[in-house]
């Protein structure tokens, strides 16, 4: 109670601890101006101090990873293996843009109206057909349209999380989730992978028995950061734990139809028979971020509480969105648009790992990912991290560092590469920077 009442108000910038002097608290500017207090109205009004206004949890939130990243200067000509969603391709915003048309004539402005809480029946019918090509028979009932698969992941922490509580993910894992449960209080253990990249399920069982965890977070197929593709067994032998233990798992799926050779496995989702799976998917990686909408299916009690939640939240996803994406879905479009990326990002893919075997530099590993958009770099030991961020900005490439997305301390550093954003003419030049700028990094 002390440690966290400490921790407390450290978030909130009161208390500041010095070697050799123990903790004080502080007597900032901002703590003289408390708020609430009256000022003397013959005098101006000053600006209102807002740090000790905030809550504990709010003060303790740190930037977010990719902000911070879209923010630095880059070059002009800089290659961009950054950001993890890909460019929207021509073909797609001329079919969207004929539909948005229709939308706005034909239906008299209804899609400017409020939808339902769990979104609009006819969309929800539709990513039950489109679940039903994957294997997984749900009603819509069990279905609720989100504004993006990150509102999936906070409604899950603010339902199912409590601080103190501890949640199983894959090691390493998509970094917001790990911010997201952490925002709930909890804490995350990274389940480690042997070296053909398997989840051990070992490993899983033993947490599983000494953790009692609140839920299992996986994202099997193509995972953001690896790319690795956990392969059916797999699958369902952490079902048949899930079922052991009576622990959920969080299953997201935003990667699942980019595939590149073979179909990817089932869903876990699929194969559950006793409402053990939450499952997330989106639309950010196949249309773009910016139409905002994911989906949860989830066993109907759990979903029933994630409704209320996401009242409480946004009243309901965007109806634009929600009757455009519908038409996309029913008209086509979308099915359109996968087959035309499925084959532009496997030449992609290709064209980075021939890259990465003509330029890379002694040490570098990496897996031939078989969907999805990343290539996950294993770099030489030796490489300062920092140093390589400062080199690669200087010459004109950029990566997201693999540290945020380990829930322990990562035994060797990586850096995760969207083989699927840059053009293809580019993607060698961009490989060969980054691996001089690898060179310039090594230490001694
Ligand atoms: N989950 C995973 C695993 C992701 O990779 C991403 C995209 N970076 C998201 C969630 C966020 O998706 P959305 O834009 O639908 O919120």
């Amino acid at each position: 109670t002390v440690l966290n009442a400490y921790h407390e108000l450290k978030a909130a910038g009161l208390v500041e601890s010095f070697v050799g002097r123990g903790t004080i608290v502080l007597e900032t500017e901002e703590t003289d101006e408390g708020a609430g207090e009256v000022t003397d109205s013959a005098s101006a009004p000053a600006p209102l101090y807002w740090k000790p206004m905030l809550t504990a949890k709010a003060a303790a939130e740190s930037s977010s990873l990719i902000r911070d990243l879209l923010a630095l200067p880059k070059r002009q000509d800089a290659v961009s293996f950054g950001v993890g969603v890909p460019l929207p391709e021509p073909e797609l915003l001329e079919e969207l843009q004929q539909m948005a048309g229709r939308l706005f004539t034909e239906d008299r402005g209804e899609v400017m109206l409020h939808s339902p809480v769990e979104g609009r029946a006819s969309l929800r019918q539709a990513l039950c057909d489109r679940m039903r090509d994957r294997g997984i028979r749900c009603p819509k009932e069990e279905v609720i349209v989100l504004s993006g698969a990150q509102q999936g992941l906070d409604l899950i922490a603010r339902t199912l999380l409590s601080p103190g509580d501890c949640v199983l993910a894959e090691e390493p894992t998509y970094f917001s989730a790990l911010q997201t449960f952490r925002a709930a209080g909890a804490t995350v253990i990274g389940v480690p992978v042997d070296e053909d990249g398997r989840l051990r399920l070992d490993a899983m069982e033993s947490l599983l028995r000494s953790y009692r965890p609140k839920f299992i977070y996986v994202i099997p197929s193509y995972q953001n950061p690896s790319g690795r593709l956990m392969d059916a067994s797999v699958r369902e032998s952490l079902l048949h734990l899930a079922y052991r233990y009576r622990t959920p798992i969080v299953e997201e799926d935003p990667y699942g139809e980019l595939a590149y050779g073979e179909k990817s496995p089932l869903p876990i989702k699929a194969m559950d028979e006793h409402a053990h799976v939450l499952y997330i998917g989106t639309f950010s990686k196949l249309l773009g971020p910016g139409m905002r909408i994911g989906w949860i299916a989830a066993p109907k009690p759990i979903l029933k509480v994630m409704g209320r939640m996401k009242q409480l939240n946004d009243l309901h996803t965007n109806s634009v969105a929600q009757k455009l994406l519908d038409a996309a879905l029913r008209e086509g479009a979308v099915d359109r648009h996968l087959a035309r990326i499925r084959t532009l990002y496997r030449a992609r893919r290709d064209e980075m790992c021939a890259a990465l075997k003509r330029y890379a530099v002694p040490g570098m590993q990496w897996d031939v990912p078989m969907g999805g958009l990343f290539l996950w770099l294993r770099l030489p030991g030796g490489v300062n991290v920092q140093e390589l961020a400062v080199r690669a900005a200087d010459r004109g490439v950029d990566y997201i560092p693999g540290a945020p997305f380990f829930a322990e301390q990562p035994k060797g550093s990586y850096i995760r590469l969207n083989f699927a954003r840059a053009d293809i003419e580019r993607i060698g030049e961009g490989i060969r920077r980054l691996c001089a700028a690898v060179e310039d990094a090594m230490e001694g």
